[in-house]
């Protein structure tokens, strides 16, 4: 006794702990955050807010100040809002009120990889639909516009809507979840196959919005909320909104969604700093919007710089990052040499559905300058090695 450690539950056997080597770095451009901070305005605003806060009493529970803050910029209300300690809380909420044990839920990879994490943690079967990968020449920066205007989707890796429309039709999926843009290749979902997929299944079907705010005006699927009792569409303040620190995310759904999810979610999750800051970022959210549209356009500059590149393939994105994959370098040296030189992406080689590929995420436009001004280098020097090895 006492030298022994009863083992948990077997949904954890062999699960590794998430770890995205979020590292200290000169050019933080891992995680797709936003590169500045809060608007002075805004910033100002807060400061006053916090200390206001009262920090000896427990916060909202339900957070209800928030919620209808939220409420109101959708033309919804406050029981057709969930907030979060961050987007991450909610997805595992959702994992934990719609899959377990003896439930499927479909996933679609290459995706974020917390749907499938999720899943394993609660004993719910993960039923893989992968991504198509198409031919990435002929994709433009405007194409981001162009397939809004034609309602079809947009990147390298869409999803294949005909298998995922049929295997749902089959009657067992529980639950899924549709990144869009999709995290990490870029991807954008149009809202029609959306609507085709609400209407072939009353699977609880979350469309992941994280990165809505940098895709092109009509991609959102929230109008859909009002004819769909199964939709449920997340967001977060921590991509555009200049939040990641925080931890606040939000889900709009149908009432008996959140109704549902409410009896999962840790009742004071939400502290009362985060509360107090979300509140005054929903007041300015258009002072937000000039950050958003530059982080937009630089992805369409730096897609197009790094596919000039020799031995770069850069996916269209329609997000505040770039999936790109190496064609002769390899991507773990290079990951380790941009560090190195103080620039901190992410590596996404370990997974099979996006070999010797790199995910960078948009900095200010120095920032990017200096970010493909050392790839080029990198590059460059990696050829002639490899030249004086060959
Ligand atoms: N969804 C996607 C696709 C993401 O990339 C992230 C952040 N990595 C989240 C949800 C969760 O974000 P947060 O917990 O910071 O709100």
């Amino acid at each position: 006794m006492g030298q022994n450690l009863r083992p948990t539950n077997k949904n954890l056997d062999g699960v590794v702990p998430y770890d995205p080597k979020y590292l200290p770095a000169r050019l933080m451009l891992s995680a797709n955050e936003n590169p500045g901070g809060l608007p002075t305005a805004v910033a100002g605003e807060v400061i006053v807010a916090l200390s206001k806060v009262q920090m000896n009493r427990y916060p909202d529970p339900l957070a209800n100040d928030l919620r209808d803050l939220i409420a109101q910029q959708y033309g919804l209300v406050r029981e057709n809002v969930m907030v979060g300690n961050g987007g991450d809380e909610l997805l595992f909420n959702i994992a934990f009120a719609w899959g377990g044990a003896g439930r499927t839920m479909l996933d679609c990879p290459p995706t974020f990889s917390v749907y499938a994490a999720n899943a394993r943690l609660c004993g719910t079967t993960v039923v893989n639909i992968d991504r198509k990968i198409e031919q990435v020449t002929g994709f433009c920066s405007n194409d981001r516009v162009a397939s809004i205007a034609l309602g079809s989707a947009l990147g390298a890796f869409p999803v294949n809507e005909e298998a995922v429309l049929e295997r749902v039709a089959q009657g067992d999926i529980d639950y899924l979840t549709i990144c869009t843009p999709n995290n990490p290749t870029g991807d954008l979902s149009s809202v029609d196959f959306i609507e085709r997929l609400l209407d072939a299944t009353d699977a609880l079907v979350v469309v992941d919005e994280a990165y809505g705010e940098f895709a092109p005006e009509g991609s959102s699927v929230v109008p859909l909320l009002a004819k769909h009792k199964n939709l449920a569409v997340l967001r977060t303040l921590s991509k555009a909104y200049s939040m990641a620190g925080v931890r606040l995310g939000y889900l709009l759904a149908n009432p008996e969604v959140i109704t549902e999810l409410q009896k999962v979610r840790q009742p004071y999750s939400v502290d009362s700093l985060s509360q107090t800051v979300a509140k005054e970022v929903f007041k300015f959210l258009d002072l937000f919007e000039a950050r958003t549209a530059l982080l937009a356009s630089e992805c369409d500059r730096v897609f197009e710089a790094l596919n000039a590149m020799d031995g770069v393939v850069a996916y269209p994105s329609a997000a505040n990052y770039i999936l790109f994959k190496l064609e002769e370098a390899d991507a773990g040296v290079v990951w380790q040499k941009l560090y190195d030189a103080g620039v901190l992406v992410r590596d996404f080689s370990a997974s099979p559905y996006t070999p010797n590929s790199l995910r960078v995420s948009m900095g200010i436009p120095e920032q990017n300058d200096a970010f493909l001004a050392t790839l080029a280098s990198i590059l460059e020097e990696e050829k002639s090695n490899s030249e004086l090895q060959g």
